[in-house]
């Protein structure tokens, strides 16, 4: 939806909405926060023990609230807890600490009884795949899961929409699906959102989509935007999960603690006993289109804080520290919307280089930051950058990119 450059120091409606947002002077408008939770059906929504379960659109799957993110999956006892506490989704794929990501969740699975725990997992269409090397994939993750089956089988990553209705795709897909080796398909989206997802929407093919989801999401606008019901309307992801949720297309956000995962010291953004991850993830979960957000928890401590917001709602002074934090901050989130790497005439890869940047600084994934910077072809990493800053021209968000490639550059080579 972005379909021109908004320079985000003069955009007056931008401008005129961040002024408000420090002033807190949008407030008159946020009794129409609940408007995020309008058109629930009874019957997408389930409370049992301490948590609460949507419907993760046509799978019919009861997913929890707060689902577990499984790069890296916590330790054994921790996973435990989750499930315990009641976290009954886990993400995982073939790749995720080389697999072990996927032995630790079959353990769990024997443990807490199959049936009880929903698991999707990915494959990936990297360089000189087939209809065969998904095949395999697909069998080798269902033997570390030491399951028959995946509850969803997601492709990894989908950055071209052209894949999404690739013969060899549908094919390992229609094969995979006769021998009962999942139940529904789906994919995660790290970029290019708007083709991938509307694609995968309007094709019917898939069931569930996982894409990127966060507060600094409310950037996104192509018109002015002075309240907070401007702002709903205006977020162009918000559109794409709202198209996915008119034909029963479940999602599940993910990336929904930007910026900087727990690393930075983040205590100025506080609101009383609720820090601003907290106040993150029920911005994220007031949109009742999402069935689930998912995260990492790899302390108790990460799990108190994390499941601490079930059945909380963000309260104002909550919604303003959070809004503060993205003005504050707001050259500092990539979108991934693409736009730059499109544009670079030395056609380097600069949002793969962020998001690996940000799997460095972020999420202190650095061994994945590196191999993932050392796959990038010969010729399309910073090295090659003439310096021409069309990247940062046509950033609608203001990215500092040509500084952020160096600085992955040195990070990560
Ligand atoms: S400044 Fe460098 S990265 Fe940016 S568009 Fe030009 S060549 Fe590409
Ligand atoms: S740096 Fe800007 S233009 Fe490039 S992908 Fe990120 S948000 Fe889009």
């Amino acid at each position: 939806m972005i379909k021109k450059k908004l320079d985000s120091d003069s955009s007056p409606g931008r401008r005129t909405f961040l002024r408000n947002i420090l002033l807190g002077t949008f407030s008159a408008s946020l009794a129409s926060a609940s408007l995020l939770s309008g058109g629930k059906e009874q019957s997408d929504q389930l409370k049992k023990g301490s948590m609460n379960y949507r419907r993760l659109g046509r799978t019919n799957l009861m997913i929890s609230e707060i689902s577990l993110g499984g790069s890296p999956v916590p330790e054994m006892p921790i996973l435990h807890q989750a499930f315990e506490r009641g976290v009954n989704y886990i993400d995982s794929s073939h790749s995720y600490m080389n697999g072990n990501s996927e032995r630790q969740i079959g353990q769990l699975l024997k443990e807490a009884g199959r049936e009880n725990v929903h698991v999707g997992t990915k494959f990936h269409l990297r360089r000189n795949w087939s209809e065969k090397s998904i095949i395999s994939s697909v069998e080798g993750s269902l033997g570390r899961l030491n399951t028959d089956y995946m509850d969803v089988l997601l492709i990894h990553g989908v950055e071209d929409e052209t894949l999404l209705d690739d013969e060899r795709v549908l094919s390992a897909f229609e094969k995979l699906k006769a021998q009962g080796k999942y139940r529904f398909r789906g994919l995660s989206c790290h970029a290019n959102h708007h083709k991938i997802v509307k694609k995968a929407v309007e094709c019917g093919f898939y069931d569930m989509i996982q894409l990127g989801y966060n507060v600094f999401d409310i950037q996104e606008s192509e018109k002015d935007i002075e309240t907070y019901d401007d702002y709903l309307g205006a977020c162009g992801i918000r559109h794409l999960i709202a198209l996915a949720k008119s034909k029963d297309v479940g999602i599940i956000a993910m990336k929904t603690l930007k910026i900087g995962g727990r690393r930075q010291n983040l205590e100025k953004y506080k609101t009383g006993t609720t820090t601003l991850y907290q106040a993150m993830l029920k911005w994220v979960l007031e949109n009742r289109d999402i069935s689930s957000a998912v995260i990492e928890m790899l302390s108790f401590e990460e799990m108190e804080e994390d499941l601490g917001v079930i059945g909380k709602s963000l309260s104002e002074r909550e919604r303003q520290n959070l809004f503060r934090f993205v003005v504050e901050n707001s050259t500092d989130y990539c979108h991934m919307c693409g736009l730059c790497q499109k544009n670079c005439p030395s056609r380097i890869e600069t949002t793969s280089i962020l998001r690996y940047l940000a799997y460095h600084e972020g999420y202190a994934k650095t061994r994945l930051a590196k191999e993932s910077y050392s796959r990038l072809k010969s010729g399309h990493t910073a090295t090659a950058c003439q310096n021409c800053g069309e990247c940062e021209k046509i950033c609608p968000y203001g990215v500092p990119v040509r500084e952020k490639i160096r600085e992955a550059h040195l990070l990560l080579s």
